[in-house]
C-alpha cells in the first residue's frame, strides 16, 4: 500500500466546491485500487486568510508545503481584493518557489461536452498546451515612476533566459515525442518583438536537432488563435510563452467546450519539490455557493496528479469514469447540462466503482 500525502489549498470562490468534490473522488478510487491511499492536508489559505492577517499564506508557507508528495489548488479571487494581491500572494510564489517551470494543460472534447465549433467533435481537438512558468511577461520585474502625474511610466519587463527557454524546449519537445503525432507547434511573436522571442526560435531549431522523430513548425501568436478555430485538426503539442500560453490555453479551454472542464498541471520535471495541480478557471464568484461549479476540471487534474505520482492505472481509471458520466449527459449548467457539482460528483464516484470502468 502506497499512502501519498497531498497538501490541498482549496482558497478561494468554486475552489472549495470543487476542490471537495475532487477529495470525493479520490476516496472513491482508492477504496477501488486498494493499493493506494491519499493523506489529505488541507490548508485555508488565501482570501478570507488575507482579510484577517494582512497575507495569502503564512511566511512559512514554502517550508509548510516542502514535505508533500503534490499540491491540489482550488483557486484565488476575491470580489474585494485586488487581482495581483491574490495571484502575487498565493499562486506565483508557490510556482516560483518550487520552480515548477513546466505548466501542462491538456485540452481534448470529451464526449457529452459539446465544442462551439461547428462541425468539430471529439478527436478533432486533442492539444496539450506547455506554458513556460518560471519567467517571461510573469518574471515581476518593472517599475511605476511619476504615479498619478500625467507623465506617469508603468513597465512590465519580460525576462527570457537561455537556460529558462531551453528547458521549457526540451520539456516540450520530451512531451511531443511522447504523442502518437509527434508533432510540437512553438508559438511565439518573433516579428514584433526582436530579442526574447527570436531567441525563442533560435532555441526551438537548436533544440530540435535532438528530436528527428518530432515534427515541428512556428506559428505567431495572432495567427495561432486562427488555427485554433479554423483547423483544430492540424495541431497537437504546443510551446508558448508565460503569457502567450495563458491567453492561448482560455481559449482552448472554450473551444473544447467550457472553462470548467479544462486542467492544469505545475511541474517541477525535475522533482525537487511537490508539483501543483489546478483547474485552469478562477474562482468563478459568480456561480459560487450555487452548487453548480463543474467539477470535471478538478477530477481531470487529479488525474494529471496521479500520472505524475506514477500511478499511471488509477489516473486512467479516473478518466474513463468522468468521460463516461459525461457521455450520460450528467454535466453542469456551463456545457448545457442540469446535473449538480454533487450529482456530478456522485455519478463519477459510482462509476468508478462499478465493474467494469
Ligand atoms: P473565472 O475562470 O473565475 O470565470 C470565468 C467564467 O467561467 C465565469 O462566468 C464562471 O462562472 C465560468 N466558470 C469558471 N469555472 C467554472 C466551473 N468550474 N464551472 C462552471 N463555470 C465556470 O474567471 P474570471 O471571472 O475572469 O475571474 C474570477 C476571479 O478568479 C478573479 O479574481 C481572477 O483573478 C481569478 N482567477 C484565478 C485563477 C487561478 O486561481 N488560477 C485563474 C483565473 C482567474
Ligand atoms: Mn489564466
Amino acid at each position: 500500500m502506497k499512502t501519498y500525502k497531498i497538501a490541498a489549498i482549496p482558497a478561494d470562490g468554486i475552489g472549495p466546491e470543487v476542490i471537495d468534490a475532487g477529495a470525493q473522488v479520490l476516496a472513491a478510487l482508492e477504496k477501488r485500487e486498494e493499493t493506494l491511499s491519499f493523506d489529505l492536508t488541507t490548508f485555508h489559505w488565501g482570501s478570507d486568510y488575507y482579510k484577517k492577517t494582512g497575507v495569502m499564506m503564512p511566511e512559512d508557507g514554502l517550508d509548510q508545503l516542502k514535505p508533500f508528495d503534490a499540491i491540489y489548488f482550488g483557486a484565488v479571487g476575491a470580489p474585494d481584493v485586488p487581482d495581483h494581491i491574490t495571484l502575487w500572494g498565493l499562486r506565483l510564489p508557490i510556482c516560483q518557489g518550487f520552480d515548477q517551470y513546466a505548466n501542462v494543460r491538456p485540452t481534448r472534447i470529451i464526449p457529452g461536452v459539446a465544442s462551439p465549433l461547428r462541425g468539430v467533435e471529439a478527436g478533432d481537438l486533442d492539444w496539450v498546451i506547455v506554458r513556460e512558468n518560471s519567467e517571461g511577461e510573469y518574471s515581476g520585474h518593472g517599475g511605476r515612476a511619476h504615479r498619478g502625474l500625467p507623465e506617469e511610466v508603468g513597465t512590465e519587463v519580460s525576462i527570457f533566459t537561455r537556460v529558462g527557454v531551453t528547458r521549457i524546449m526540451r520539456y516540450a519537445f520530451d512531451l511531443a515525442r511522447s504523442r502518437p503525432r509527434k508533432l510540437l507547434t512553438v508559438v511565439t511573436k518573433s516579428n514584433a518583438q526582436r530579442f526574447g522571442m527570436v531567441m525563442w526560435d533560435e532555441i526551438a531549431a537548436e533544440v530540435a536537432q535532438d528530436y528527428p522523430d518530432v515534427t515541428w513548425d512556428k506559428m505567431l501568436v495572432d495567427a495561432m488563435t486562427v488555427r485554433m478555430v479554423k483547423t483544430p485538426q492540424s495541431l497537437d503539442t504546443i510551446v508558448a510563452t508565460n503569457l502567450h500560453a495563458d491567453i492561448l490555453s482560455d481559449l482552448a479551454g472554450a473551444l473544447a467546450g467550457s472553462l470548467g472542464v479544462a486542467p492544469t498541471a505545475n511541474i517541477d520535471p525535475e522533482r525537487r519539490f511537490p508539483s501543483m495541480f489546478e483547474p485552469i478557471h478562477g474562482s468563478a464568484f459568480d456561480i459560487t455557493g450555487k452548487g453548480i461549479a463543474n467539477p470535471v476540471a478538478s477530477f481531470w487534474t487529479a488525474s494529471q496528479m496521479l500520472d505524475h505520482l506514477g500511478e499511471g492505472a488509477a489516473s486512467a481509471r479516473l478518466m474513463r469514469a468522468v468521460e463516461k458520466v459525461c457521455a450520460d449527459g450528467i454535466v453542469t449548467p456551463d456545457v448545457g447540462g442540469t446535473a449538480t457539482t454533487q450529482q456530478v460528483t456522485d455519478a463519477v464516484c459510482e462509476a468508478i466503482r462499478s465493474e467494469n470502468i
